[in-house]
Formats: structure tokens, sequence, C-alpha cells
């Protein structure tokens, strides 16, 4: 399989040929055309996996056709447990939306300054990618809204709510539009993770690696 049969827009095709991947991952085969589909997708994956690819690819996707509206918010927002993991989204999210000249991301995450973020925010931003905590401390002073969030992504889940994220979590999502996309990735699926995946996402397609 290639990635030319998965869907995805020509400029992300080029985006991923010029990054040197010429197969995609067991997790993009799957993830990939059901999220484009639309979908909620629940997907157990490890670091490893590509699984970055496989919602950031299908996120780029959905936003490609339409510059953002002057005074929107993001339409894209990714959680991420630490600032490392955020930092590499962000920055895969810069490589895949390379073609997409207006595309502008924020990252927000704790032990950076506030006021720099903030700046970011400004600049009205299409993708975030943010740790949670930090978000909220955004959405409490009304730094950021999220009512324009087309696709949310929980990412690595598992560890969100083992560091006591929970209760963050929640209070966003509540945030967000109910009929947004939801895409969950985690290690395991049971449990917690599980309960939480049931009360986020609609009618989620179940991809296990
Ligand atoms: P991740 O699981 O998203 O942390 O990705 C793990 C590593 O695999 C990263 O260094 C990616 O750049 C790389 N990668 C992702 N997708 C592919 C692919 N289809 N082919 C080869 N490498 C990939």
């Amino acid at each position: 399989m290639t990635f030319h049969s998965l869907g995805l827009a020509e400029e992300l095709l080029k985006a991923v040929e010029q990054t040197g991947y010429t197969t995609p991952t067991p997790v993009q085969m799957q993830a990939i055309p059901a999220a484009i589909a639309g979908r909620d997708l629940l997907v157990s994956s490890h670091t490893g996996s590509g699984k970055t690819a496989a919602f950031t690819l299908p996120a780029l996707h959905r936003i490609i056709d339409r510059r953002p509206v002057q005074g929107s918010g993001p339409r894209v927002l990714v959680l991420t447990p630490t600032r490392e993991l955020a930092l590499q989204v962000e920055k895969a999210v810069q490589t895949y939306g390379k073609a997409l000249r207006w595309l502008k991301t924020a990252c927000l995450v704790g032990g950076a300054p506030m006021f720099a973020q903030i700046k970011q925010l400004q600049r009205q931003c299409d993708v975030v990618v943010a740790t949670p905590g930090r978000l909220l401390d955004h959405l409490t002073r009304r730094k950021l809204k999220l009512s324009d969030i087309e696709v949310l992504i929980l990412d690595e889940a598992d560890r969100m709510l083992d560091m006591g994220f929970a209760e963050d979590i929640d209070a966003i999502v509540a945030a967000t539009p109910a009929k947004r996309q939801t895409l969950l990735f985690s290690a395991t699926l049971d449990g917690v993770v599980g309960s939480m995946a049931t009360r986020m996402t609609r009618d989620p397609q179940r991809i296990e690696i």
C-alpha cells in the first residue's frame, strides 16, 4: 500500500514524499482513511508506530481547502501529556503542512512564559498543540476560544490521565463544539481511558495495532 491510496490531498502527499516515507505504517493505513471519512477514532498504538502522522495528516487534510476566516479560533487542537511531545507534534504539523502557506501553529506548554504564548495566539492560529494545564490557563483567561475546533486529538491519553489531567481535559473538551471530530490515541483503551473515550467520542472506530 502507498500513501497515494489513503485519500490524502496532493499537497500533503508531496510533504510526506519529502520526508522520505514510502509506505504507510499499519496505524497510518487504518487511521488515515477512517479519519478522512470523518469518523471518530480510538486508537491503541505506541510511540514509534507512526501515530503522529496518523493524526496530523488527516487533520491537515480536513482544513486544507479553507483559509482561516478573520477572527475565527483554531480549527485543530492536539492535547499531549508533555512539553517535549507537544513540541514534536507541532514540528510534525509544520513539516506536513508546509504547502499550506497560511498555516499558523501555536504550542502552549507549561514552564514557558505566558506572554509569548498569548502573542502567538493573537496571530490567529489554525492548529494549537498544548498540554492540558496550560491550555486551560489560557482558556480561563479568555486568551483563546475553542468554539471553532473541528478536530480534537488526544495523544497519549493514558499518560495524560496518569498525570492527573482528567478534570482539565473534561473542561477543555466541554469548551469545544459537540459536532467536532475526536481522535484519541493511547497505549491502552481499557479502564479509565475507555470511559473517557466513551464520553468524548461518537460511534468511534476502534483501531488496535
Ligand atoms: P511516532 O510514532 O509518530 O512517534 O513516529 C515514530 C517515527 O517514525 C518518527 O521518527 C517518524 O518520523 C517515523 N515515521 C512515521 N511514519 C513513517 C513512515 N510511514 N515511514 C517511515 N517512517 C515513519
